[in-house]
């Protein structure tokens, strides 16, 4: 017999970890910006997976690409060649203006690999003494969950209790180009930053300091990480966010929506310089570029490269930061917005964001909150303007009934 959503939420608890604590909510099918639960509801994705889902889900074309490769090869390992890898690499790098790609799956992996290509390049490169080169990072960062990454993590629900920490690291305020001056030395591999900083709120640091970065890095002799695998892909209007300031950095972190919401897949693309460090059996990935994660990225690539997405985002943006505008004063009290992405702060006396997000799943929307009152909303880049305009009125309601 099929359970029903109560049942299977209860089900839940006895066998799996909880190390989320999901919406109450059980979804069972989806198309587009659309989700269905269980019992046949409907509710409109304002999530989109964490911008896994930038495209909706089950985009036809990524569906078709997906489909079409399942019929062929899914896994070689990189033991052997496959058709599709190359042609996925060569996509990717013109997409990104870079020209060499490291093909992982996870956007933690992809961190990961970058902070080990980073720390070899400063050594085999650079010339840093052994063991002793150092990533500079930001304070309220967030590039995934693996020990090293939590290591230098500043939030202390997602540090404490693991320790002992992998050493080789300094945190510096983000959005503070004295202090990323002051710590970076001539042990500094990279400095290593999101160029919004998605999980701590839609973090938009002030124009000039991505150009600053830039600057800075080059200036020190060290690399620019840029851990764009929530912020890229069309997220913010344009494919990269550091377009918004025609900034390039030597290595950059994608992940997320490369997979279209089908298959986890994720990059480190990145100068020749820097991903040549790697030779044969230093690194690798069992999965990394398989099959059908080079089928379903090139697809992904292939939906890029119009433009359109990114224009979509810039656009319905505007009726974003519109929407979330006029509720300012009205349960809003501040918010961050760039493209179709936006961090917005509710009145605590109002209700927690988990409180509201809950009232909001009530009216068919689904946020979620983060930091305790902040709401997030990224939906996928194809939905429509009446669509959007729905979802703000919702949390209007929701703010003010
Ligand atoms: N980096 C950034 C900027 C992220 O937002 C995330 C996930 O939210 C990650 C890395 C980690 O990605 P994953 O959950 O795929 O390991």
């Amino acid at each position: 017999a099929t359970r029903s959503s109560a049942e299977l939420i209860r089900a839940e608890a006895p066998v799996l970890a909880h190390n989320y604590h999901p919406l109450p909510v059980v979804v069972a099918r989806a198309e587009g910006v659309w989700v269905e639960d269980v019992e046949g509801r409907r509710y409109l994705d304002m999530l989109a997976g964490y911008s896994a889902l930038n495209f909706g889900h089950r985009h036809p074309a990524l569906i078709e690409a997906a489909h079409r490769q399942l019929d062929q090869v899914t896994l070689t390992s990189r033991a052997f060649h496959h058709d599709r890898l190359a042609g996925f690499a060569e996509e990717l790098a013109a997409l990104t203006g870079l020209d060499m790609v490291l093909p992982m799956n996870t956007g933690a992996e992809a961190v990961e690999s970058g902070i080990k290509v980073a720390r070899k390049w400063a050594y085999d490169v650079k010339g840093v003494a052994p063991d002793q080169a150092t990533i500079v990072v930001a304070a309220d960062n967030f590039h995934g969950r693996t020990t090293t990454l939590v290591s230098f993590s500043t939030d202390p629900t997602a540090r404490a209790g693991y320790g002992p920490y992998t050493p080789g690291f300094r945190v510096v305020p983000y959005n503070d180009l004295a202090a990323l001056e002051a710590a970076v030395d001539e042990t500094t591999a990279a400095v290593l930053i999101e160029p919004i900083q998605g999980e701590a709120g839609v973090v938009i640091p002030d124009d000039g300091y991505l150009t600053g970065v830039r600057e800075l890095t080059r200036r020190a002799g060290c690399l620019f990480i840029a851990d764009e695998i929530q912020s890229g892909l069309g997220r913010t209007g344009r494919t990269l966010a550091v377009e918004h300031e025609s900034v390039v950095p030597d290595v950059l972190l994608l992940g997320k929506a490369l997979g279209g919401g089908i298959v986890p897949v994720s990059a480190v693309v990145a100068r020749r310089e820097v991903l040549e460090v790697l030779h044969p059996g230093e690194h690798g990935s069992t999965f990394g570029g398989n099959p059908l994660a080079a089928a379903v990225g090139s697809a992904v690539i292939g939906l890029l490269s119009t433009g359109e997405f990114q224009r979509r985002a810039a656009e319905l943006g505007e009726v974003l930061r519109t929407g979330l505008d006029g509720l300012v004063g009205k349960g809003v009290t501040g918010f961050r917005a760039r493209g179709l992405w936006a961090g917005a702060d509710v009145d605590p006396a109002l209700g927690t964001g988990r409180e509201i997000s809950e009232r909001l799943l009530r009216e068919g929307v689904l946020v979620k909150d983060t930091h305790g009152s902040t709401i997030r909303l990224a939906p996928p880049l194809t939905i429509t303007e009446d669509e959007l305009s729905a979802s703000i009125d919702a949390l209007g309601r929701v703010l003010n009934d």
